[in-house]
């Protein structure tokens, strides 16, 4: 498979984690196994298998690939993806793809969607997508991927098998919707995002941006700018009961070496090993 973007590649139970995101530079994820992306940052070429994908804003490092991505897809003779945006830049995207496709002399194919918070995406039967309020210096949702399942009810768990087949057979919805949270998006933000979505603090795998982590640069101006500073993760240890953390989104102005030595310095454990840094 050519090579032209880094990507880093994490396993957790059922699902892969795959993407790379630096502040200012670019931010792009996928899970091949849900069939989902966030981000259009930029757009590794393995990754145009994927069919649908959120973007969390509008910045350009998380959304500059899209024209790339809809144009390769074309050009592979797949069908036209579904991206979901943030409702208030629909129009605008649109735009941006009628140029490109002037330039490019080519048909750019998609649907584009607008989303607000508070609204569900279906994936298939088993996957729903809940979209979130975030606070960033543009217009900004996190997501939360839900695996859910239909289970008997409390009410006929002593049942036998046959007494389960009858209620069936006479219409009685003897099933209820269990949702189990896989894994949540922060996208950038300033803590209220993780605050305002306790969702984001219980789902399996959270992603989160970690913008800052040096002392000198003070959380209350990083909060001004939409993002997260270490001080904000120490401060809130106790509300993380994800089994993975990933922290990325680093400022350029940090080396691999100093984000590592810096954290790893404010919390030895890691938050119980479940601290993972994507660099
Ligand atoms: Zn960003
Ligand atoms: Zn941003």
């Amino acid at each position: 498979m050519l090579k032209n973007l880094p990507t880093k590649s994490f396993r957790f139970k059922d699902f892969t984690i795959e993407g790379y995101s630096r502040a200012a530079v670019q931010s792009y994820w996928r899970i091949p196994e849900f069939k989902i992306g966030f981000d259009l940052g930029a757009q590794p070429w393995s990754f145009m298998g994927t069919p649908t994908w959120l973007v969390s804003h509008t910045h350009l490092d998380h959304i500059a690939a899209l024209p790339v991505y809809v144009a390769r897809r074309r050009m592979m003779k797949m069908e036209p993806p579904k991206i979901y945006l943030p409702e208030h830049a629909v129009e605008p995207a649109q735009q941006v793809l009628r140029v490109f496709s002037q330039l490019d002399r080519g048909r750019l194919p998609c649907e584009i969607i607008g989303i607000v918070p508070g609204q569900e995406i279906e994936l298939s039967r088993e996957l729903v997508v809940t979209v979130k309020a975030t606070k960033h210096t543009v217009p900004s949702l996190g997501f939360v991927i839900w695996e859910r399942r239909r289970k008997l009810k409390p009410e006929y768990l002593g049942l036998s098998g046959e007494k389960i087949r009858d209620l069936r057979l006479a219409g009685t919805d003897i099933t209820e919707e269990h949702r189990m949270a896989r894994l949540a998006y922060l996208g950038d933000s300033s803590p209220e995002g993780l605050d305002w979505n306790p969702e984001m603090y219980e789902a399996e795998v959270l992603i989160t941006e970690l913008t800052f982590v040096a002392p000198s640069h003070r959380k209350e101006k990083i909060h001004k700018m939409g993002h997260i500073h270490l001080d904000d993760i120490l401060a809130r240890r106790a509300k993380f009961k994800n089994e993975l953390i990933i922290a990325t989104h680093f400022s350029t102005r940090y080396h691999a070496t100093q984000v590592r030595n810096i954290v790893e310095r404010a919390l030895p454990d890691m938050l119980d090993r479940r601290l993972h840094l994507w660099l």
